[in-house]
Order: structure tokens, then sequence, then C-alpha cells
């Protein structure tokens, strides 16, 4: 590693912000709609509701317009992946007739940082100039509070004065934020969540991962393909929560096999300073107990709905652990105030944030809209290689009263596979037999993600095995896997 890196300053973020924020802010303080929080939720739908021509209010608390998504999630956290990524397939080289010196090839941190900075300073900027071109829309950094069912309290991180607005209708899109569990020593400074551990000056040589859910894997397979050497505690009997079981019991196999120590079935009893070390004592399911020294650990036990100073006690607005309780358009107890994204509860994605938001919108101007549906979602979890969810598993589709079968095709025969050294993990399809609408597709493999966009098309457009069949699909490619299962689920049919 070399020199100490310029860490990514939010206040830097902020001051930019502040200068392109919009000063003109309508003085009779009385708009159609007020946005409170700026990220993946909020932000589309105030554009949504700014390009109709509506007054819009967006209050938001961080550091610019993007949110969690942007400053503390999905963003920084695949810059890291993308470093990492990219660093064992250069490790690789050899295997491809490349070779590289041995030693040469090492993480610069400090140029991982810049290129966060940069990449999150043009998108926040670029978010909050395309909102300010619409004329109905003032953009306000701060903090808002509900003083009632109509009115709000805006105290601007600027310092000026708060002030008071009206409104007709709001929209909560506040997101979430790190659940710790009250462990004995959970406050040590060595412990990090997931928006420390996004904020490190250095590729810590050891990190404990307390939690294997998707960010405690993701940050698992980052820093240790960036050189940290890694040991993930879980509580449950299984990584990665409630994803198709065989593609966690693979992940698994494949975390270990690179090197990953994984413990399932732990319940972690607290953490220890030991000089500038952290142990991690944990019991396992026989009753032994351990412990596991580290550099750092990171924290990453699931995320809670941000509600805190909301003001929502001033309002009929309810919550409970899960988020904001809303109604099937969005609605929260009190009419004509709504919830979008990570503040409304599960599924806690920035695409799907972003789809209720333009769907609550549309429903907002009178639109005719169908709200998304988890049964359609989809899911990345960028893991090396990633794991990708459309729809349902099998399990799922049959809670769900639905009759289905599942048929896999396994990427270590597939062409494309080989070819990239990446065949490993499988393709799998959740569908209504003999050969039906397909309800949910799982992917492990190289590029999961980017393979998600078709089968988000198949699964939202109740697409049959026949019709994926009969779509021709390029050779040789990994979209190419679609078709070969497709069809071999219809010739073990016929
Ligand atoms: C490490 C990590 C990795 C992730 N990776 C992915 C991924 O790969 N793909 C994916 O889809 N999702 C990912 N996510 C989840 C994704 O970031 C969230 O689902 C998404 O950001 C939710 O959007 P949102 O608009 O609901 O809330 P947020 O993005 O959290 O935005 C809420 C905004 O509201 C502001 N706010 C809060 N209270 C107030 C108030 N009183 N007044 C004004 N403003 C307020 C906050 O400061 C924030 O700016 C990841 C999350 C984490 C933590």
């Amino acid at each position: 590693m070399s020199e100490k890196p310029a860490s990514f300053s939010k206040g830097e973020a902020a001051r930019k912000t502040k200068k392109l924020e919009n000063t003109t802010m309508n003085r009779s303080r009385k708009f159609d709609f007020l946005i409170i929080g700026g990220g993946p939720g909020g932000t589309p739908a105030t554009m949504a509701l700014g390009s109709a021509g509506k007054r819009v209010l967006l209050v938001n608390a961080g550091p610019g317009l993007g949110g969690t998504c942007l400053f503390e999630g999905y963003i920084p956290s695949k810059i890291f992946w993308e470093t990492s990524r990219r660093l064992q397939d250069i490790r690789d080289a050899a295997a491809f007739g490349i070779n590289i010196p041995e030693g040469t090839v090492t993480p610069d941190w400090s140029v991982v940082i810049a290129r966060k900075k940069a990449i999150l300073t043009g998108r926040s900027e670029g978010a909050l100039q395309t909102v300010r071109k619409l004329p109905g829309v003032d953009v306000v950094m701060g903090r808002a509070m509900l003083l009632g069912p109509r009115r709000a309290r805006v105290a601007p991180a600027s310092g000026e004065e708060p002030f008071e607005v009206e409104f007709g209708q709001a929209v909560l899109a506040t997101g979430s934020a790190p659940h710790l569990p009250p462990l004995p020593g959970i406050d040590l400074p060595q412990v990090l969540t997931s928006e420390g551990m996004l904020e490190i000056d250095h590729i810590p040589e050891s990190l404990a991962v307390i939690g294997g859910g998707p960010i405690g894997m993701e940050m698992a397979h980052i820093f240790h393909g960036l050189g940290s050497r890694v040991h993930v505690l879980e509580m449950a009997p299984r990584i990665l929560g409630p994803i198709d079981e065989e593609l966690a019991i693979a992940m698994e196999e494949i975390s270990r096999r690179k090197g990953i120590e994984l413990s399932t079935s732990v319940n972690v009893t607290g953490l220890e300073e030991s000089g500038d070390r952290i142990t991690a004592a944990y019991t396992e399911e026989d009753g032994s107990t351990h412990s596991l020294s580290s550099e750092r650990v990171l924290a990453v036990t699931g995320r809670r709905p941000v509600v805190d100073g909301l003001g929502l006690e001033n309002t009929s607005v309810r919550h409970d652990h899960g988020g904001i309780v809303v109604d099937e358009n969005l609605e929260t107890g009190e009419p004509g105030i709504f919830a979008v994204g990570d503040a409304a509860g599960v599924p806690m994605f920035a695409h799907w944030a972003t789809a209720q938001g333009l769907a609550l919108a549309r429903h907002l101007l009178g639109q005719p809209v169908s709200f998304p549906t988890p049964s359609v979602n989809t899911d990345v979890i960028f893991t090396i290689p990633e794991v990708g969810i459309a729809g349902l598993t099998k399990a799922e589709a049959e809670r769900e009263g639905l009759e289905v079968e599942e048929a896999k095709y396994p990427y270590k025969i597939d062409g494309r596979a080989q070819i990239s050294g990446h065949a490993e993990g499988m393709l799998k399809f959740v569908f209504e037999p003999p050969m039906g609408r397909i309800v949910g597709v799982h992917i492990l493999s190289e590029g999961a993600g980017d393979l998600l966009g078709e089968a988000a098309l198949i699964v939202r457009k109740g697409m049959t095995v026949r019709e994926v069949a009969s779509s021709i699909h390029p050779h040789p490619t990994w979209n190419e896997s679609f078709g070969i299962l497709a069809r071999s689920i219809m010739a073990s049919s016929t």
C-alpha cells in the first residue's frame, strides 16, 4: 500500500452541493408536494412531479443528492468491487498466457479513494443540476420535520434560520441506517458499519465480518480480493438469507475455496480491544466457545428505517420495526402522506425505491399506474462471482400457491464460461410445468447482474419456457445459457 490516501470528504460534496442549491426558494413556502429524502426513492419522484409542472420542495439531509445509495451504499461498494474483481482477474492472468512478474500487482488505495470521490461528486452534482432545471422544484439541503398533516419545519444545513412550509401532499423517502446488535464492545473504534467500511483509509490486514447477508458477503469478497484475511460469522445455518438454497450453498463453497473463512450457526457474544486489534468471542452450535482476532470488525447485521426526528408523532403516520406502514398505494395512515424505498421497509434496493418513487409520482398525478410487486423484483449480490435473482424461488412460488418445477444449467459445461475462465455456478429457472410461465430466474455466475436484464423482462412479462427457447440468443455469450436451459426443459418435456 502506498501513501495515506486523501479520504473522501462528505463536507466537500456538501460545499459543492450548496453552490448548486436552488437559492430562489419560493417565498410563499406553499408547495403541492414536499419530498423528504433525496435518495433513489425521493429524487426520481421529485423529478417526475416537477416535470409535470408541480410545485415541489425536496429536502435532503445528506451531503448531496443521492442518499445512502450514492454516498454510503451501492455506488461506493461497487467502486471497491470493481477494483477487487479486476485485481483478481489480473492475478489469474497466467492461466490466460499472460505473464506478470510476481509481486508487481498491488492495489493503490489512494487511487481507489480518489476515483470514488470523483464518481460520487460528479453523480451528486449531476442529479442536482437536473433537478434544478425544473422550474417548479426547490431543493434545500437540510432536515425536514413534520409539524402536522400539512405543515413541516425545514432546518437548512447551511445554518440559515429554520422555516415552516405548507404542502398539499408529502412523500417520506428517508431511507435506512445500519442496525447494530447490543453486543458488549460494539462501540469500539475498530468496529465499523458498512458506512465506516466504505470510508476506510487503508485495506485492513484482517477483517472479521459479523453477518453473512448480502452486504456482509459482498464486503467479504471485496476485501478478500484486495488482500485482507476475511472470516465471516453468521448466526443462521447458511449465508445470504432467503435466496435459493442451492445457490447459497454453492456460494459458500466458492467463498471457502477462495480462502474466505465462513462460520455459520454461530453466536457472537462480545468484542474486546487487544492492543491495536480486536477480538470477537463467539459460540458454535455445540456450545464450544471461540475467539477471533482481527484488525477490524465489520458489523452488518441489518438495517432499520430512518424515522427519528421526522415528526411522525405529529401525524397519524405509523411505523413499526419493519418501517413506515403503508397501504397498496404507498399511502401511510395519514391521508396525503406517502412513503417509498427503505423507509417503507423491505425489500431495500435502490432500483426498488426508484420503481416505487416513479409509480407513486404517477399515482399523485392522477395517472394510471401499477405499483411494483416483490414477486417481479430483481436483486444482485455483488460477491465475486455475483448472484442475480429475478422473481421467486421455488419455495416462495409454492408459498404463493403456484405449482412449479425448477431446472438448472451448470456453467461448467458452458462454452462462454469456459473461455472466460469462470466456469462455475449455475442458471436456474423456476417455471410452471411442463413448459409454461417462468416465475423465477436465479443465477450464480460472473456477470450475473448484467444477465438480469433479460431475466427481469422474462419474469415481468410472464414469458414461457417456449418463448425463451424460441428467442435467438447469440453464441457464444453468457446470455445464450437462457436459450440452452429453456430448450433443455422443452426437450425433457416432450
Ligand atoms: C453497503 C450497501 C450496499 C448496497 N448495495 C446495493 C446494490 O448493489 N443495489 C441496490 O439496489 N441497493 C443496494 N443497497 C441499498 C440501497 O442503497 C438502498 O436500498 C437505497 O439507497 C434506498 O433508497 P431510499 O431513497 O429509500 O433511501 P436513501 O438512499 O437512504 O436516501 C434517503 C435520504 O433521506 C435523507 N433523510 C433522512 N432523514 C431526513 C430528514 N428528516 N430530512 C431530510 N432528509 C432526510 C438521508 O440523509 C438520505 O439522503 C446497498 C446499501 C448498502 C448500505
